[in-house]
């Protein structure tokens, strides 16, 4: 007789908890969504995403059909019925930059109160490091048997299926290794399955997939690892960009700089781009939790208050490197700002860094035109009244002086350089705030080209 396989409650139906509902369903687990909001589940109950995610929407839409994957809003209903419980609720940070937890503990004592003796609760949300010692805590206060495991989530938006099921590492943390194993068990049977679900959400298998370590460690440790490992990337950008304002200074090519620099093994590639910064739900509010938890434990991390601050100033950089070619003045400038997710891939508008270059044009009296394949709607609210939407790329450039490409979508970079050419008009300038673009070709193609770091 085969063995009942366990159930499952995801508390947060987000970026994170949703994802994470799509694939577990789709493993076959009976996967339980739970949400505060009303307008979250709704979406899902009609068999799709509240946010653009590739190979997603068909996930939840298999789930919802099969009737593994269920949508509630009651505790009650999932919780009880799970042996396995995940949080995976929003830590936004708080206006002094440490990580507003209200959702953690609530979900962590609403859950509680309905969870069986023996289950397992498992924390994704990233949390600075020493929460997980006061849930358990809490648990024990309430004379609750329940196992308490950390298990930070890597995904990115983007490409959050293909991180989950060609996942580089899972990361557990405690001090049950019966409820790591239990944990570690459900990831392997996703393992297991993934062919079958990438095939549900059309995506491809990686050419080289990664092993896929299962990494065990302490409970502290586990939630340093987190936001220690997105500290670490936010830094390399800013290292980046830093390097970039000497390389407009002295006149070298950062492009070529961070190529050479991240060819020693020892360095790498990755995120040495320079540009316009990062942004997003989850960069900004890591670092700045990281400097806080430093200041409670009496920990000077001088390092990331210089990440943060160089992180903030690239956006103004952009635009005062624009404001040179406009004599000072932005004032009834048309200008087109392509792209507004934080990211390629995604329609999070959160901290987005085209977002705050519309804004500051716009502030500074240009007209704004925006465009954004998949985030216009997500921007929409945090945009100024001023600045105008537009549904094509056509459309946004429309009797604009300059274009900034604010965030790398595939199409937005691979847009025929003439037909920028054609469409933009007097100074015909292309700012390239992700340096995606070649300079001399843009420059053979009758623009005025813009980097950050580049001759
Ligand atoms: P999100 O804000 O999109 O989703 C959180 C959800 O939790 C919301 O829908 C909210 O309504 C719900 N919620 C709040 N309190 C609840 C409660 N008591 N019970 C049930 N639901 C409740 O957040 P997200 O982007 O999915 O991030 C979740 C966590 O994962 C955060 O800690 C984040 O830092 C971390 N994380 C996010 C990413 C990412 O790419 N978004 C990647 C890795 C880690």
């Amino acid at each position: 007789m085969s063995k009942e396989l366990p159930t499952i409650t995801i508390l947060g139906t987000g970026y994170v908890g949703l994802t994470s509902a799509a694939f577990f369903a789709s493993a076959g687990f009976k996967a339980y969504v739970v949400d505060i909001n009303p307008e979250r589940l709704q979406v899902v109950r009609e068999g799709r995403s509240f946010f653009y995610e590739e190979g997603l929407d068909s996930l939840i839409a298999a789930g919802v059909d099969s009737g593994k994957l269920i949508p509630t809003s009651s505790y009650e209903e999932s919780v009880t019925k799970s042996n396995v419980v995940f949080s995976c609720v929003g830590t936004p940070d708080k206006p002094d930059g440490s990580s507003n937890l209200t959702y953690v503990y609530s979900a962590a004592k609403e859950a509680a109160n309905h969870m069986n003796p023996g289950s397992v609760f498992v924390q994704k949300s990233t949390v600075p490091v020493g929460t997980g010692e006061k849930v358990q805590t809490m648990f024990k206060q309430a004379s609750k048997d329940i196992h308490y495991v950390s298990n930070p989530e890597f995904l990115r938006e983007g490409t959050a299926l293909r991180d989950s099921l060609w996942f580089d590492r899972i990361v557990l943390g405690g001090d049950n290794q019966a409820a790591i194993g239990t944990v570690m068990s459900l990831y392997e049977r996703v393992h297991n399955k993934r062919s079958a679900i990438a095939r549900i959400a059309v995506l491809d298998a990686p050419a080289r997939p990664p092993e896929g370590d299962y990494i065990s460690t302490s409970l502290n440790s586990a939630e340093l690892i987190k936001v220690s490992a997105n500290a670490f990337l936010a830094l390399k950008i800013s290292f980046a960009n830093s390097i970039a304002k000497l390389a407009d200074a002295a006149n070298a090519d950062i492009n070529e700089v961070m190529n050479a620099v991240g060819a020693d093994p020892r360095i790498g590639k990755a995120f040495l781009n320079a540009g316009r910064g990062y942004g997003g739900g989850c960069f900004p509010k890591d670092v700045s939790g990281l400097i806080s938890s430093g200041i409670q434990h009496g920990v000077d991390l001088e390092i990331m208050q210089a990440v943060e601050s160089v992180n903030a100033s690239m956006p103004g950089y952009i635009a005062e490197k624009l404001l040179v070619s406009f004599d000072g003045s932005f004032k009834n400038k048309k200008i087109a700002v392509l792209g507004l997710a934080f990211k390629a891939g995604t329609s999070d508008t959160r901290r987005s860094p085209g977002v705050a270059l519309a804004n500051d044009l716009a502030k500074r009296g240009a007209v704004v035109r925006v465009y954004d394949p998949e985030a216009a709607e997500e921007a929409r609210p945090e945009l100024r009244k001023s600045v105008v939407e537009t549904s094509t790329i056509e459309e946004a450039l429309e009797g604009c002086e300059a274009a900034l490409i604010a965030t790398d979508w595939p199409h937005l970079v691979n847009y025929p350089l003439k037909d920028y050419a054609k469409k933009l008009t007097n100074g015909k300038i292309l700012v390239d705030c992700m340096n995606r673009f070649d300079p001399k070709e843009v420059r053979l193609a009758g623009l005025r080209y813009i980097g950050v770091g580049r001759r």
